[in-house]
């Protein structure tokens, strides 16, 4: 199989299909913008179940998104898309950058979701950009951010909802977004959803589920993720 792409958690690869892809979701976890590198065994296991759980969800509820089929243990596959360069950022909570940024104390209840655009940028570092940036660098037209933002709220509706049922708060996640190809007429979400790109606090003791554990060497990473695993295969079935 051709590799098209390799990303810091995934791979991607050609199929026979020319408009779907394969997706494998890696053991690997970077932080600080690769700076910080380490691979725990099953994490591309668990990342891909939840993403495959909670995509199968959303398009239920309406969301269109890139998910065909679930390929085995660690692989999906996925329409072939071309990936807007914005990573949509929707917030609840205070925490990580918008604590720093603003000087709110992490934990703060938002009176309302906030919703943030970051360039998708390795090279710059991922910075935060306005509107108005991203019609000069040309990275979506006005109807397609006017697109994404709605469809970045809508899930946040669904997943807050959902994430509450299974006693955990969802604080924040990125959403990444693609024109369906051949056409690029449609978006749909990309991507992952996973707690690589969520965070997610228990509800009770507030304890950090997702990745903030290896950013912050909180304690073991894939504990927590087998427990937002466990907990949200429970709430699918209750
Ligand atoms: P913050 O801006 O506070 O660092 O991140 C906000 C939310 O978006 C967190 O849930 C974080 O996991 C997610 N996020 C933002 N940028 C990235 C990124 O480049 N990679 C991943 N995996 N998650 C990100």
């Amino acid at each position: 199989m051709k590799l098209i792409y390799e990303g810091k958690a995934k791979r991607l690869y050609e199929t026979d299909q020319a408009n779907e892809v394969l997706i494998e979701f890696k053991d690997d976890a970077t932080a600080f913008n690769g700076a910080k590198k380490a691979s725990f065994a099953s994490k591309g296991k668990i990342n891909k179940t939840l993403s495959v759980l909670l995509y199968k969800m959303l398009e239920k509820e309406g969301v269109p998104t890139h998910f065909l089929r679930d390929e085995g243990d660690v692989t999906i596959v996925a329409r072939r898309v071309d990936i807007v360069k914005i990573e949509l950022v929707v917030r609840n909570v205070v925490a990580g950058s918008l604590a720093k940024r603003t000087g709110l104390p992490e934990g703060h209840k938002l009176r309302q979701p906030i919703i943030e655009t970051y360039y998708k940028d390795d090279a710059l570092g991922d910075p935060m950009v306005t509107d108005e940036h991203i019609r000069e660098l040309n990275l979506a037209r006005p109807d397609e951010l006017e697109k994404i933002k709605r469809s970045g709220l809508k899930v946040n509706q669904i997943l807050t909802k959902f994430f509450a049922k299974a006693g955990l708060i969802l604080v924040d996640f990125k959403l990444e977004y693609g024109r369906l190809l051949p056409s690029m007429h449609n978006i749909v979400l990309a991507d992952e959803i996973t707690p690589d790109t969520c965070r997610l606090w228990d509800e009770k003791t507030g304890a950090k589920m997702d990745k903030d554990r290896f950013r912050q060497d909180l304690g073991d990473l894939i504990e927590g993720y087998n427990e937002i695993l466990t907990r949200v295969q429970h709430a699918l079935e209750s």
